[in-house]
């Protein structure tokens, strides 16, 4: 099951979330659904370090899903 992490481009809380289908994801903060897909996670990580950042990039991302680093 895939596990994304997201960012909230209204407060900047992350968090990660566990999708079904098209579940439709919110900031658990404030409620919003304007979110960074930062990162996805299926079962096993691939070893790269993911860094947090609120910057424009975002370090471990190697998937073109990722809006933090385009
Ligand atoms: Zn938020």
């Amino acid at each position: 099951m895939p596990i994304f992490e997201y960012r909230c481009k209204a407060c900047g809380t992350k968090f990660e979330k566990l999708v079904r289908g098209n579940e439709k994801v919110a900031c658990p903060e404030c409620g919003k659904g304007r979110l960074d897909k930062l990162f996805s996670v299926f079962g096993v990580k691939s070893g790269e370090k993911f860094t947090p950042s609120s910057g424009g990039s975002c370090g471990g991302c190697s998937a073109s899903s990722c809006d933090g680093c385009r």
